[in-house]
C-alpha cells in the first residue's frame, strides 16, 4: 500500500517514501510519501488559497460539514480502529471503544461550538468597544505517534470549524489513520485545500511547515524537546504547545484505597503507558505505603501483555524498537539508581506466535523511588511505575512539584479541605481529585512549566484558532 500527501484535494506522490511498520509484527504496513519544503510550500499555498472562501462560509454551513465528517468516522470506527491498532500497537479495546469514537465527538462538539462564537461589548460614555473573533488563517497541526487519530482530530475539528485552513503533519511512526481522515473529509464535502496533509519526518517536513511565513498558528503535540525547537525555529506565531509530562498521582492515607489502586493502575498501564497524562510518579503516604505497594504489584502482575488485536490484552507493543530500547534502558537505570524492582523488568513477555517479533516490555513497578532519581524525573513514556513514599501534606506537595513538568496531577483523599488545598498547590495544568483522567471537551486541556503553553478545548481553543479584534467606535 502507498500513502501519499493530500494537497488541494488531490493525492500527491512523494519523491521519496518511507515504511510504516506494525509494532506488533514488524510487517511493513505501507510506503509513505516523505515530504520536504517543496510539498510543504504547495500545501501551505493550497490552504492559503482555500482560506477566504472557507472563512466566509456561514458557521452553520461549516458545522454541517463537521457533523458529516463525524458521521463518517462513526460509520468506519471498526476499520479506523483496526488500522490505528496496527499502526501504533495501542490495543483494539482502546482504539475501538474509546479513542476513535471520541474522535468523532470532537467534530460533533466543535460543529456546535463554532455556531456560538460571540463577541463582547465594552461601552463607555464616549466609545462603544466591541470584539470580533476572526479565524487566524493557515494553521500547522503537528501530531505525535501516541493516540494519533484522536490527537489530530482534537486539532483539526476546532481549527476547521472556526474557519481556518490546515496543513497537518502526522508522526512518521503512525501516519495511516490521518491519511484515511483526509479521504473522509473530502467525502464529507469539505472543500479541497481546507485540510491538507504532508507526511514525513520532523526535520524535513515539520520544521519547514512550522516556520513557513504564511502559517499563522502552530498547534503542536509532542515532546518538550521538539516543542522548544519549533518555537525557536518558527518566529512570531500563535502557539499551542501540548508537551511531555511526569504527572504525580498522590494517595493520602484516608483515600478509598481500592478505587485509588484501580485508577493508579489504569493511569500508568493503559495506552501501553504511552500517555502524556500518565500518573507515572505514584506518591503514597508512608503509613499505607507497604499495604499499597503489595496490592499495586498484585494488580500489575495480572496485566496482560501481547497482541493488541486481542480484546483481552491490556498492554500492547511499544511503538518502535527504538522506543522499546529507551523504555528498557530506564528499567536498567532504575535498578542502578537503587530503586526496588518489584515486578516486570527486562525479561521478554510471553506472547502469541503472531506477535513474536513485537516490541514488548513487561509492566514494571519500582518501589522506594527517590523523586530525584532519573526514573522519577524523566518521561519514560512506557508501562513503568515509580512508587514514592511521602510523610504528610506538605511533603506530598513538595515532591509533586519537584519536577520540570506540569501537565496533569491526581489527588486521592476523603478529606475535602485537603483535596482542594493540594489540588490548588500542585503546579500542573490539570488536577483530578479521586478520579482518573476524564476529559470533558469544554475543559482547558494543557500543561504548565515544561509541559507546554496554551490550552485547547471549548472556548479555550479560541486562544490558538481565533484572533480577537477590538473595534472602538466614537460616539
Ligand atoms: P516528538 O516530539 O518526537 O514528535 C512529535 C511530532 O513532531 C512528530 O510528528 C514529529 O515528526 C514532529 N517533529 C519532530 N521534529 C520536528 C521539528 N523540528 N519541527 C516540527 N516538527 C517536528 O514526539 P513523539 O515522540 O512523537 O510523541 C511523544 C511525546 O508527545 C511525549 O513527550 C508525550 O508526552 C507528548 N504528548 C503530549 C500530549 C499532550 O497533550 N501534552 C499528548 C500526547 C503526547
Amino acid at each position: 500500500m502507498k500513502i501519499d500527501h493530500l494537497i488541494n484535494g488531490r493525492t500527491i506522490a512523494g519523491t521519496d517514501y518511507f515504511e510504516t511498520i506494525n509494532p506488533a509484527t514488524q510487517d511493513v504496513l505501507a510506503q509513505v510519501a516523505s515530504g520536504d519544503q517543496t510539498q510543504v510550500n504547495a500545501a501551505v499555498q493550497a490552504a492559503k488559497d482555500a482560506f477566504p472562501a472557507w472563512a466566509r462560509l456561514p458557521a452553520t454551513e461549516r458545522a454541517k460539514l463537521m457533523r458529516k465528517l463525524g458521521d463518517l468516522i462513526t460509520k468506519y470506527v471498526p476499520e479506523i480502529a483496526q488500522t490505528e491498532t496496527n499502526d501504533t500497537g495501542q490495543t483494539i479495546n482502546q482504539t475501538g471503544k474509546q479513542l476513535v469514537p471520541r474522535s468523532a465527538d470532537n467534530f460533533y462538539y466543535f460543529a456546535e461550538m463554532c455556531t456560538r462564537v460571540d463577541g463582547h461589548t465594552y461601552p463607555t460614555p464616549t466609545h462603544l468597544n466591541y470584539t470580533l473573533f476572526h479565524p487566524v488563517g493557515v494553521c500547522a497541526l503537528i501530531s505525535p505517534w501516541n493516540v494519533p487519530f484522536m490527537t489530530s482530530t482534537w486539532k483539526i475539528a476546532p481549527c476547521l470549524a472556526f474557519g481556518n485552513t490546515a496543513v497537518l503533519k502526522m508522526s512518521e511512526l503512525s501516519p495511516l489513520t490521518a491519511s484515511r481522515l483526509g479521504e473522509l473529509a473530502l467525502e464529507a464535502g469539505i472543500p479541497a485545500g481546507v485540510l491538507n496533509i504532508v507526511h514525513g519526518y520532523g526535520k524535513e517536513a515539520g520544521e519547514p511547515l512550522c516556520s513557513h511565513p504564511d502559517v499563522r498558528a502552530v498547534s503542536f503535540t509532542g515532546s518538550t524537546a521538539t516543542g522548544n525547537r519549533i518555537v525557536q525555529a518558527s518566529g512570531l506565531k500563535k502557539f499551542s504547545m501540548e508537551l511531555g509530562g511526569k504527572s504525580p498521582f498522590v494517595i493520602f492515607d484516608d483515600a478509598d484505597l481500592d478505587r485509588a489502586l484501580d485508577a493508579a493502575v489504569f493511569m500508568i498501564f493503559s495506552n501501553n503507558g504511552e500517555r502524556c497524562t500518565a500518573g507515572s510518579r505514584i506518591l503514597v503516604q508512608q503509613n499505607i505505603y507497604a499495604d499499597f505497594v503489595e496490592k499495586f504489584v498484585a494488580r500489575a502482575k495480572r496485566i496482560t501483555v501481547g497482541d493488541p488485536l486481542d480484546e483481552n490484552i491490556i498492554v500492547g507493543p511499544m511503538i518502535s524498537p527504538g522506543h522499546l530500547n529507551k523504555v528498557r534502558s530506564y528499567i536498567e537505570l532504575g535498578q542502578k539508581e537503587g530503586a526496588t524492582l518489584l515486578c516486570g523488568g527486562l525479561d521478554t513477555p510471553e506472547v502469541s506466535d503472531r506477535v513474536k517479533k513485537g516490541n514488548f516490555v513487561l509492566p514494571t513497578v519500582f518501589a522506594d523511588v527517590d523523586n530525584r532519581m532519573k526514573i522519577a524525573q524523566d518521561e519514560i513514556f512506557g508501562p513503568v511505575a515509580s512508587l514514592i513514599p511521602f510523610k504528610d501534606e506538605a511533603d506530598a506537595i513538595r515532591i509533586a512539584n519537584d519536577i520540570a513538568y506540569g501537565l496533569s496531577s491526581y489527588v486521592w483523599t476523603e478529606n475535602i479541605g485537603k483535596a482542594h488545598r493540594v489540588a490548588a498547590a500542585i503546579e500542573a495544568g490539570m488536577c483530578f481529585v479521586n478520579s482518573q483522567n476524564v476529559r470533558d471537551l469544554r475543559q482547558p486541556f494543557g500543561g504548565s512549566k515544561a509541559s507546554g503553553v496554551g490550552r485547547e478545548g471549548g472556548t479555550w481553543s479560541y486562544e490558538v484558532f481565533l484572533e480577537p479584534k477590538n473595534i472602538a467606535v466614537s460616539m
